[in-house]
């Protein structure tokens, strides 16, 4: 617990403050948790769904699963002695979420089906306006809203023509059976290839449509056995243990080795990829397989099985690039028609969105959308200039990736904490951080980025317009140094 927090339930709260959480998902259940344990009990979380859990509330599809290992995806304050797996099924983590919120009394601060259409910052406060037009006031809005929600769907004409089923990735229609289906499923990120693996064998017939190979780091997958779940239950010391290992591993390896392209730990990953790749015995398949760019440029899949999967008999990979969607099919433009009775898009997300739609004004009428128009930054992908007391977890330009954004959200949170303690305080009303630290660290940032294997040849969803990656290039120690204490001098205290 930090210095703050000790103060707060020491009672020396010297400012009623109320906050407003948008997002129930894994940021906004976190921020309401730490919010309760700094001693804030006024506030409220904004969902516009149902339910919590965010991304893996919306991500139903077979196979979906978290490739960060599931005791270092958890939050440091609920460790969890009873994951099945090294990566347990997104089922398992929803319920996860919904446990952590429900034990830590998240549920009685939640306004769920209430999405936010506007918030503006006027006369020192934030006055939220829902979509069914309710009102609110906060002194500071925590804006969880997620990185990866809003479906893109591809430009190939005829989408609108298909006979049979065809859904998004992150939009699962679960009314629609599968095992006497041909399956087609356009793309080969993370999410097709957790698909691919699970249905092989399964449907009778899966053809997955790639426009680019991907690399594949294999992760064996096993299960944590119950006696090892009894160690962590009895001894929750040990568990706390592997989490540290892990993300001390994840940070002296993965994440030193993609923000530097010619790392040593890079050179291993690529090794480990290309052997995991050797496993393919078909030669045409696996040179069909091989990408021509380095591992990690793009987001690196992590598989247990994925190439086993594309070895089953029922499993084909086609290769040709689409022409178009048919009533029948996907007709490939050497003039072949693919025949199928449901089409998964695999097809990412629009990355660019954070809040948005929700209209964003700032101090002085400022609109998010304007500031935005280009691309979205944030400094420390945290705070906005002229957006005074709103904070992002996991906003623009944070670690993103293979990173656990547990993580990255609760560094963030404690950072946001430091600042809302400023005014709780009487240091100032508001906060905000001045145009010039931002710029400053903007410049830093895309200088930084150059020496990063995202830029290093390849299309991938982290790089932006101007093929800059919209991602912190900088090892995950910079991040924690960053977070631990905020630069003051950065940022603008109005009295
Ligand atoms: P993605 O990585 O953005 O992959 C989209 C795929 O669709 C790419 O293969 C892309 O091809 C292809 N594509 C897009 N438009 C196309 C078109 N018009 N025609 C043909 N192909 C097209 O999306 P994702 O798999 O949903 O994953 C997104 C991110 O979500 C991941 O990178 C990861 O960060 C996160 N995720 C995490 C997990 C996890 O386990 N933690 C699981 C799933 C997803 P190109 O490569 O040629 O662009």
């Amino acid at each position: 617990m930090s210095k703050n927090t000790d103060k707060a339930s020491a009672g020396t709260q010297t400012k009623p403050l109320r906050f407003v959480v948008i997002g129930a998902g894994m940021a906004g259940i976190l921020g309401a948790v730490k919010l309760q344990d700094a001693g804030f009990t006024d506030f409220t979380v904004y969902e516009k769904a149902g339910g919590f859990g965010g991304t893996w509330r919306e991500n139903t599809y077979p196979g979906v699963a978290c490739d960060v290992p599931s005791h270092l995806y958890s939050y440091s304050f609920a460790p969890n002695p009873n994951w099945s797996h090294v990566f347990s099924p997104g089922q398992e983590i929803l319920s996860y979420f919904e446990d952590v919120a429900r034990t830590r009394g998240v549920e009685e601060h939640v306004k769920f089906n209430t999405g936010i259409r506007r918030i503006e910052f006027r006369d020192g406060r934030w006055r939220i306006e829902t979509e069914h037009g309710e009102e609110d006031e906060a002194d500071f809005v925590i804006a969880a809203t997620g990185v990866l929600h809003h479906p893109s769907y591809p430009n190939i004409e005829g989408l609108e023509d298909f006979d049979g089923p065809l859904f998004h990735t992150a939009r699962w229609d679960h009314s629609v059976s599968l095992e006497d289906k041909r399956v087609g499923i356009i793309g080969t990120g993370s999410s097709s290839v957790q698909i691919v693996s699970d249905l092989a064998g399964k449907v009778p017939e899966l053809h997955l449509f790639q426009r680019t190979p991907q690399w594949v780091m294999p992760t064996p997958n096993p299960e944590i056995d119950s006696a090892t779940q009894e160690l962590y239950r009895d001894d929750p010391e040990v568990m706390r243990a592997v989490r540290e290992n892990l993300a001390q591993t994840f940070a002296d390896n993965f994440a030193s080795a993609v923000v530097d392209a010619e790392s040593p730990q890079l050179a291993m990953l690529q090794q480990m990829c290309e052997a995991n790749l050797g496993t393919v015995t078909d030669p045409e398949l696996r040179e069909q397989l091989r990408p021509d760019y380095r591992a990690a440029c793009k987001r690196l899949v992590m598989s247990p099985n994925f190439y086993e999967a594309m070895q089953d008999p029922s499993v084909s990979l086609v290769t040709e690039k689409i022409s178009r969607i048919e009533a029948k099919g996907i007709r490939t433009v050497d003039g072949e028609l693919h025949e199928l009775e449901l089409i998964v898009l695999g097809t990412g997300f629009r990355v660019d969105r954070f809040m948005r739609p929700i209209e964003v004004v700032g101090r002085d009428g400022v609109a998010l959308d304007d500031v935005w128009a280009e691309r979205p930054s944030g400094y420390l992908a945290i705070s906005i200039p002229e957006f005074p007391n709103l904070f992002m977890l996991n906003g623009p330009n944070g670690p993103v990736g293979n990173f656990s954004l547990i993580d990255v959200a609760e560094l963030q949170f404690d950072y946001i904490m430091q600042l809302v303690e400023l005014v709780r305080a009487g240091r100032c009303q508001e906060v905000s951080v001045t145009h010039k630290a931002a710029d400053r660290f903007e410049e830093e940032r895309v200088e930084a980025a150059k020496n990063t294997v995202w830029m290093t040849g390849c299309r991938s969803w982290y790089l932006d317009d101007r093929g800059v990656p919209a991602a912190w290039p900088w090892a995950f120690g910079r991040f924690r140094d960053e977070m631990a204490k905020p630069k003051l001098e950065d940022y603008e205290l109005t009295p």
